[in-house]
């Protein structure tokens, strides 16, 4: 047994903890959770705990369910909301083929994956995600329009605003848990809220995403709101983006900053961002993997009836530019030695080990291929006609679910990053999603064609 299996049994005795739950991610990015006595931890760290593979979102099919999750106890925390002896502590798992080798279908092996690779060019990964989501008064369930919780905008510092409350009840809740916050405000839309997490690999990174979308939920329910990461619950206000930014490292140096060069970018990091242009369209059926993504991720900053709201709808990089979907953040005096892209394109509903699995092969692609970036777009791209963006070479994202399945569907990227397992998977999912949706007729052309046809 290692150094840090013992710490997590002799943990388990001291605080009194007489559940354990093992946490993994289906391929849609939903949280699952199998609870365990601690006896039973040992063989757990030995073997693995065996599971019905069948049941979880594309696991598995019938005739080869057995699967085994085997516990990373470097993510042991104890659970602070079950803070009471006897307490509950959670670890996240890898999920394992009863042979013990990994499984395909598993979404943090498909990320562990990618950032081997990145590992065997010699970079390591970090990410900083920016998480929006709104606070709702009630959860509706028939499909009716929710009512946020709070009137407040951007910035709002007002007294008894329900957004205050949560956010420190819920930062204090991630703190305990070993997940660092570095921002958090309200944001543009009544009760949107905005918490970004300090930088990390980008593996924990994704499990802190998946632990931040638990905690925010337990924190609205206790405190008699819902938590929700629907991209777009509103048309007439802006989505959840969950804009990350993203570095790559070589040792302590970052490979993306060069001293002197345009926006103290290297040629690395150039590479790496035309990678992530070329490559948009095709990922993001992954990135924005809900029918309700696109009606985040188009139309322009105004915020007329329906558009995004600072969301990016076109395939273009800027320094310091909203509009664009890659953004180079303004240069900080003072922080040598550092540079960074954001990525404005993801949504808070995105499965995060997927979504950035697929930003780190687009940008090492840029970067074993040695694309060139094209130029940035300085101008607000919302403002220009589509005649003048063709002339620019500037592509929208893809305007639906159904035309970002297609552009998946063609890419080898995507294949051979997510396995076939999942690749497959995910697209007949997505498919039946969309033609559900297409099939729906809506109460918007009832409104519509109704009256007048
Ligand atoms: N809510 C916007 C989005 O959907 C982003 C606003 C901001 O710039 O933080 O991407
Ligand atoms: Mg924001
Ligand atoms: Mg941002």
């Amino acid at each position: 047994m290692d150094k840090q299996q013992e710490f997590v049994l002799r943990t388990l005795e001291e605080r009194d903890i007489r559940f354990v739950r093992l946490w993994f991610t289906d391929v849609l990015g939903f949280l699952k959770s199998v609870a365990v006595a601690p006896a039973e931890l040992e063989q757990a760290f030995d073997e693995g705990i065996g599971f019905d593979g069948s049941a979880i979102e594309g696991f598995a099919r019938v005739h080869e369910s057995d699967m085994i999750a085997k516990p990373d106890p470097s993510t042991f925390q104890i659970l602070p909301w079950r803070a009471e002896a006897p307490g509950t502590a959670r670890m996240f798992c890898d999920i394992l083929m009863p042979d013990g080798s990994p499984s395909f279908a598993d979404p943090r092996y498909v990320l562990k994956r990618a950032l081997a690779r990145t590992s065997d060019l010699g970079f390591t990964f970090y990410t900083h995600p920016e998480i929006e989501f709104f606070l709702l008064k009630d959860k509706p369930v028939d499909g009716s329009r929710p009512t946020p919780a709070d009137n407040s905008g951007y910035f709002d510092h007002t007294p008894q605003n329900v957004g205050m409350d949560f956010r420190r009840q819920a930062i204090t809740m991630l703190e305990s848990m070993g997940i660092s916050v570095e921002f958090s405000h309200h944001e543009g839309a009544p009760g949107q809220q905005e918490i970004d997490l300090r930088y990390a690999d980008a593996l924990s990174t994704a499990d802190n995403i998946m632990t931040f979308r638990l905690v925010m939920k337990q924190v609205a329910l206790e405190q008699g709101v819902q938590a929700t990461f629907m991209p777009k619950p509103f048309s007439e206000h802006p989505g959840s983006g969950m804009h990350t930014h993203l570095s790559l490292f070589e040792g302590d140096r970052n490979a993306f900053y060069e001293s002197g060069a345009e926006y103290q970018l290297s040629k690395v990091g150039r590479s790496f961002i035309a990678g992530l242009l070329r490559h948009a369209a095709e990922i993001s059926a992954v990135t924005n993997q809900w029918v309700n993504s696109y009606k985040r991720i188009w139309g322009g900053a105004e915020r007329t009836a329906g558009a995004g709201g600072e969301a990016p709808s076109y395939i273009c990089w800027g320094h310091n530019n909203r509009s664009a979907l890659v953004r180079v953040p303004m240069y900080k005096p003072g922080k040598t030695g550092s540079a960074r892209v954001e990525v404005r394109s993801l949504d808070s509903g995105t499965n995060p080990y997927l979504a950035y699995a697929l930003l780190l092969a687009a940008g090492l692609k840029g970067i074993e291929e040695g694309y060139e970036l094209p130029p940035g777009a300085e101008d607000d791209v919302w403002a220009l006609s589509d005649a003048e963006r063709r002339a620019l070479g500037i592509e929208p994202l893809p305007q639906n679910l159904g035309e970002a399945l297609t552009l998946m569907e063609r890419s080898d990227l995507a294949a051979e990053t997510l396995g076939e397992h999942v690749f497959d998977f995910f697209l007949r999912n997505k498919k039946q999603e969309w033609e559900e949706y297409r099939s729906e007729v809506t109460a918007f052309e009832l409104r519509k064609n109704l009256p007048v046809l």
